[in-house]
């Protein structure tokens, strides 16, 4: 896989493969690649497990998938689940290897009279995550989320309240180790990386939302086509400015809904009137500032397999950028989507972080040193551009990319 440099391939005594496979030397977790969420300390694998769909299998084929996650160093396990059932599936086969396991569980999602409850209810919510801690066998989650939180006006009202001293009570107890927010709405997002009261969030990525504008009811907004094609116009700015926001302060993405929920590998469904590949989501969930790690449901152990390809992918499997220009009406025209159609480039510069890391300098009234830093660790910077304009013809977005590296030259001195 091309690393980035937020990528990072976790060393040590024979590397994670060690504990999950039992031996040294090269093994299937050896390839997997690991990036930091936001400040957070904990490396996630880029290709995590979304646990939900263990609802509908037996214990042992529950089992069988966490073994196969681990068995490629997958090591992020996301239960917003309440149903006690599947809280035990999980919680029992993630057991023998908890502590090579990054979880996320949810604060908000209540198992009330045999039914699932989204709940703001300090009590019901206590109950539930103790229930959660007492099924997964161990007495704390390193991500506490406080869970599905799709309107601006309920952020701001349960931040204020009980709901968050609970969440404050069980961080400063040790039982949850960073705080973090799941939304599907951007504005939800960009409220909760600007109070500081989060380190990640999870949110929902993948190019057909990204062209949504901020809804607080996406599920039922996405089900009506014909609203769903006349939205289609680029790169939501709101979702654009999330991804900004959550770069510059350090908080990280987790992702969810990679597939939107598979509509994108159907010609006939997608907006874009062709298919993408299970591939191309990820690398596009992937290539998103801030995102650490992506989040697919698994059914069987050969869905995990389809998943962790996207390692081996060639840029040319990864390549979303053909698929995108097909939008009806592409806004991103002139603008950079930093999906790598260009390269190479003839003197080696990575234009497509070049580009990410210049989007996000101006975006901000002076240049935040992580950013200048990231730019200046590049081995080939925009100054070595000679102007050939090759990578241009190979941009279907038709970005001037000569240009937009002498103005990133110019900015960052090199
Ligand atoms: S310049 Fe064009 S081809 Fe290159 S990463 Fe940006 S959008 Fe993709
Ligand atoms: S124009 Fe610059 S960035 Fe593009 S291929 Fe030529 S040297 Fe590389």
């Amino acid at each position: 896989m091309m690393m980035t440099r937020r990528d990072v391939i976790v060393a040590g005594a024979c590397a994670a493969g060690d504990l999950f496979l039992g031996g040294c030397g090269e093994t299937a977790a050896d390839k997997m690649v690991y990036r930091e969420i936001g400040r957070t300390g904990l490396k996630a694998s880029v290709i995590g497990f979304g646990a939900e769909w263990m609802e509908r299998h037996t214990a042992e084929e529950c089992a069988a998938i966490v073994r196969r996650c681990e068995h490629y160093g997958i090591n992020l396990v996301d239960c917003w689940m309440a149903d006690p059932a599947v809280r035990s599936k999980i919680g029992d086969a993630i057991a023998p290897n908890r502590k090579r396991w990054i979880v996320q569980g949810h604060f908000g999602s209540v198992w009330k009279d045999g039914k699932y409850e989204k709940s703001r209810d300090p009590a019901l919510c206590r109950a539930s995550f103790e229930d959660l801690l007492k099924r997964f066998h161990t007495d704390y989650v390193d991500l506490g989320m406080i869970y599905y939180v799709d309107s601006v006006d309920e952020f701001n009202e349960i931040v204020k309240g009980p709901f968050m001293d609970l969440v404050r009570e069980f961080k400063a107890a040790g039982k949850i180790r960073h705080v973090g927010l799941s939304t599907h709405n951007p504005l939800v997002g960009q409220a909760a990386v600007k109070s500081g009261l989060v380190e990640m969030i999870m949110f929902s990525v993948n190019p057909a939302y990204d062209v949504l504008p901020p809804i607080e009811d996406l599920m039922s907004y996405y089900a009506k086509d014909d609203k769903f094609e006349s939205a289609l116009g680029g790169i939501a700015p709101e979702r654009a400015e999330l991804y900004r926001l959550c770069e510059a302060n350090g908080v990280g993405i987790t992702v969810m809904k990679a597939y939107a929920g598979g509509r994108l590998f159907d010609a006939n469904r997608s907006p874009f009137k062709t298919a993408l590949t299970p591939v191309q989501c990820l690398h596009y969930a992937l290539t998103r500032p801030a995102v650490a790690s992506v989040l697919p449901g698994y059914d069987t152990v050969a869905h995990v397999d389809d998943a962790v390809r996207y390692l081996d992918a060639t840029s040319a499997e990864r390549d979303y950028a053909t698929v995108l220009a097909k939008a009806p009406r592409h806004a991103w025209d002139g603008e950079c989507t930093y999906c790598g159609h260009c390269a190479p480039c003839q003197v080696g510069i990575d234009i497509a972080m070049v580009n990410k890391l210049y989007d996000l300098a101006v975006a901000q009234p002076t240049v935040p040193d992580s950013v200048r830093e990231h730019y200046l660790s590049l081995k080939h910077k925009a100054g070595a551009c000679t102007g050939c304009k090759r990578c241009e013809a190979r941009c279907p977005f038709h970005v001037p990319i000569a240009a937009k590296m002498k103005k990133a030259a110019a900015l960052f001195g090199a």
